[in-house]
């Protein structure tokens, strides 16, 4: 049996008449960039998150970087964030002209630890961004409160945590904005990049549209210099289909997990994904712990099983940031958990037989 990591072909197989309508409709008119379809896919997604306000970006990088920018973000200022995402989340901040601050995890969530804030918060720091990571929903209450306390600029990063929510509050709707990637492996993913920023901030909502168009609203009316970061009409159309799919995928995910997280447990130092109680954990990522991390991923390799490793090196301890100084040390649980993780294969139409083979195949590792 083969078990694909992330299996999109077959997808596309269960959407591919809607999907192809899409297209093709958007190829008659020959209407490629904004227009109709871009609006009403933002005004779907707003409908759909509960938000005034949606922003359709070119990807996930820009929406991040276009928040903070729009915030007055820059030279002098810091900002907080985790020590364990994928780069966008902290290069951003540096794109701005301001510092990142990294921040280790909690050990039980791999979320950013509300502690490890408190104790970075200095007069310069602007921004706090939690990352959302594999679908997990950071420790919100909590976060909310610091940055309130503070008078930092709450700005989440929900590029894996598409309806992920914290009580019935979603991810991206604590602070003054929430930011989304439609990658294509993402929970909800266009077929090349795509993006877009929730806010229910009138003000701010207008100077990021303007600013993601070249900085003007209406065409030629430059109000400030911008950037191209617009979403792909294309783009918008094959997620208009896609968004209508979006809560039956999910389920999918957490009903996946559920089936993992009961045939692998108890099996050697194996740790599976805990969802913090009072949580809705979307599953963009299903991620084990184990010190025999290697030795387990050679041995699905080798079963046909494909893996992979959300992410091998914890930002800090990436050379892109050797100048700010530090050593694995400073972040000890990030560091450990680099170490350990193994991200098992995770798709809304992974079948019951699949994840049966995975789970046998891990047993018989611990066994051997
Ligand atoms: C995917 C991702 C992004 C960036 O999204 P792109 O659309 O690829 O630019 C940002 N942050 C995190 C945590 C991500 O996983």
């Amino acid at each position: 049996m083969e078990v694909p990591f992330v299996d999109l072909k077959a997808q596309y197989q269960t959407i591919r008449e809607d999907i192809d309508g899409a297209i093709r409709s958007i190829l008659d008119g020959a209407n490629f960039v904004g227009g109709k379809p871009v609006k009403d896919f933002e005004s779907a997604f707003a409908a759909a998150y509960g938000v005034k306000h949606v922003i359709g970006v070119a990807n996930g990088t820009d929406a991040i970087y276009i928040t903070m920018k729009m915030l007055g973000i820059g030279a002098g200022d810091e900002v907080i964030t985790t020590a364990t995402s994928w780069i966008s989340t902290s290069e951003t901040i540096s794109q701005t002209g301001a510092r990142v601050v990294f921040a280790d995890i909690d050990p039980v969530t791999y979320t950013i630890d509300p502690a490890q804030i408190e104790k970075l918060i200095t007069p310069r720091t602007r921004a706090v961004i939690p990352v959302h990571l594999y679908g997990q929903s950071c420790h919100m209450e909590e976060i909310s409160r610091i940055c309130k306390k503070h008078n930092l600029h709450l700005i989440e990063d929900c590029a894996q945590s598409h309806f992920t929510a914290e009580g019935n509050k979603l991810a991206g709707t604590w602070g003054i904005a929430g930011t989304l990637s439609f990658y294509p492996g993402k929970n909800l993913g266009a077929y090349g990049d795509a993006g877009c920023i929730v806010t229910n901030d009138d003000e701010l909502a207008r100077k990021m549209r303007m600013y993601a168009n070249h900085g003007a609203l209406v065409k030629h009316a430059h109000e400030i210099e911008g950037i191209n970061s617009r979403l792909d009409t294309l783009q918008a159309a094959i997620l208009g289909v896609k968004l209508k799919h979006i809560q039956q995928w999910t389920r999918q995910r957490i009903g996946h997990a559920a089936a993992y997280n009961k045939l692998l447990s108890g099996i050697g130092d194996l740790q599976v994904p805990l969802t913090r109680p009072g949580t809705t954990h979307t599953f963009h990522l299903y991620v084990i712990r184990t010190k025999q991390r290697e030795a387990l991923k050679a041995h699905l390799e080798r079963a046909g099983i494909h893996t992979a490793i959300h992410y091998p090196t914890a930002l800090p301890n990436l050379p892109a940031y050797r100048y700010l100084g530090h050593t694995p040390a400073d972040f000890p649980v990030a560091t450990e958990h680099q170490s350990l993780i193994l991200s098992l294969p995770m798709f809304p139409e992974l079948t019951q037989e699949q994840i049966a083979y995975t789970a046998d195949n891990i047993r018989a590792f611990f066994q051997e």
